[in-house]
């Protein structure tokens, strides 16, 4: 009958951090199970989801870990950013008081991560642009300034989340091919 299982070139670490209820676990519940839940404690206790994606030809696995409630200041462990080659740094553009704290996970995760892992600032919750207290051009300008790729998200409306994740599988296959 032939091989069908799935041969896997790259597995990839991704890790997810920013504050709690930026709609990490959300983000994850998206791009891995295209499902989202308005109740946040639908998914804690999940350490991480995997996806396939093909990219240049090759099956690149992505292994997603979500911080399953441990985003209090320092709290996430060394153990969660080990061997990660990518991060997503997620704010909620509806809470000013998320995004001014994105210098902080972002001093954390350079403490602790590989010095070439890709990261990239998310801006979630685009869906409630009425009450947007970050702008665009805020977020682009600080991801510029710190070297970050940078994309507005909604888990609940589904936009931008695929093109999200499969823009920092790109930068990190073109880092380790
Ligand atoms: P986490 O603590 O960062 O993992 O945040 P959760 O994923 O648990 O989400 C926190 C809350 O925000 C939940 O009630 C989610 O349903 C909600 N949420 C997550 N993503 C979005 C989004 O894109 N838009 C809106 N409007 N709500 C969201
Ligand atoms: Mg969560």
């Amino acid at each position: 009958h032939g091989d069908f299982s799935q041969k896997i070139d790259y597995v990839f670490k991704i890790v997810l951090i920013g504050d709690s209820a930026v709609g990490k676990s959300q983000l994850l519940a998206r791009f891995s199970r295209n499902e989202f839940s308005l109740d946040s404690k639908a998914t804690i206790g999940v350490e991480f989801q995997t996806k396939t994606m093909v990219i240049d030809h090759k099956n690149v696995k992505a292994q997603i870990w979500d911080t399953a409630g441990q985003e209090r200041y320092r709290a996430v462990t060394s153990a969660y950013y080990r061997g990660a080659v990518g991060a997503m740094l997620v704010y909620d553009i509806s809470k000013r008081q998320s995004f001014d704290h994105i210098a902080r996970w972002l001093e954390e995760l350079r403490g602790h991560a590989d010095n070439n892992i890709v990261i990239m600032l998310i801006g979630n919750k685009s869906d409630l642009d009425s009450q947007r207290e970050v702008s665009t051009d805020d977020a682009k300008e600080f991801a510029e300034r710190e070297g970050l790729f940078f994309m507005e998200t909604s888990a609940l409306e589904a936009t931008n989340v695929e093109p999200a994740f499969l823009t920092i599988l790109t930068e990190i296959y073109r880092t380790v091919s």
